[in-house]
């Protein structure tokens, strides 16, 4: 390309990345550390994070882990939130060239509201397409763990909100959901044994990063 016209030249759209798992999986463990890996690599990063990433969407988020709900409201705030998230921050960040991590996104809502909850994908689905408008994850990070693992970390680590008080069964058809997600659409995920070490995990991840680098 002639570089005096580089500049005019529409930006390569930048790619969204997200991280997944039922909580204690570990996946916010390594958020930051994504981050700062790409922008290493000289890369315009967004870090964000669902429910969530706008003012509006955190907000949202305090009510959706907090406060009692009925399943379909709990659903709706989803996605109003993740459309915010999406039209204000997501796409002008991949319009403009940058990479989002983004901790959670739509898969989550497939695993939690519609297997946890039992709503059923059928439900989600097109709501999915309205909001998303075609748009996909390129890369989801899936950190898998048994119930017992991630038991045991939240127990150490904080005090549970309304998703992580929920029974074993719950846990069970999250973790289930999650998986079918994956058999649906295997080319964008990457499976994660949450069990390994944090440092193996970085490892597992770096690779990955170089390999989306460099597959252009
Ligand atoms: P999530 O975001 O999936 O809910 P976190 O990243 O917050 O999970 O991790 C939950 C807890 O487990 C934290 O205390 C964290 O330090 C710990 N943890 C995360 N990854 C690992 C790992 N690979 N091995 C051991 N402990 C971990």
């Amino acid at each position: 390309m002639n570089p005096v016209h580089e500049g005019q030249a529409a930006r390569r759209r930048g790619r969204l990345l997200t991280l997944e798992g039922v909580d204690g999986a570990g996946k916010s463990t390594h958020v930051d550390w994504v981050s700062e890996r790409l922008r290493a690599a000289g890369l315009e990063v967004v870090t964000t994070r669902e429910p969530g990433g706008t003012p509006l969407g955190e907000r949202l988020r305090e009510l959706v882990l907090h406060e009692a709900m009925g399943l379909e409201t709990e659903t709706l705030l989803m996605f109003a939130a993740r459309c915010e998230h999406l039209r204000t921050v997501i796409e002008p960040a991949l319009a403009a060239g940058q990479w989002v991590v983004c901790d959670r996104f739509t898969d989550a809502t497939y695993a939690y509201q519609g297997g946890g909850r039992e709503l059923g994908a059928s439900r989600i689905a097109p709501l999915e397409q309205w909001v998303h408008a075609g748009l996909q994850p390129d890369r989801t990070w899936l950190f898998d763990v048994p119930l017992e693992v991630a038991r045991e970390r939240l127990g150490r680590a904080r005090t549970p909100d309304r998703f992580e008080r929920e029974s074993d069964a719950f846990f069970e058809r999250t973790r289930a959901s999650y998986h079918a997600r994956v058999a649906a659409d295997p080319a964008r995920f990457l499976v994660i044994d949450g069990e390994l070490s944090i440092d193996a995990i970085r490892r597992l991840l770096d690779a990955d990063i170089d390999r989306m680098r460099h597959a252009g």
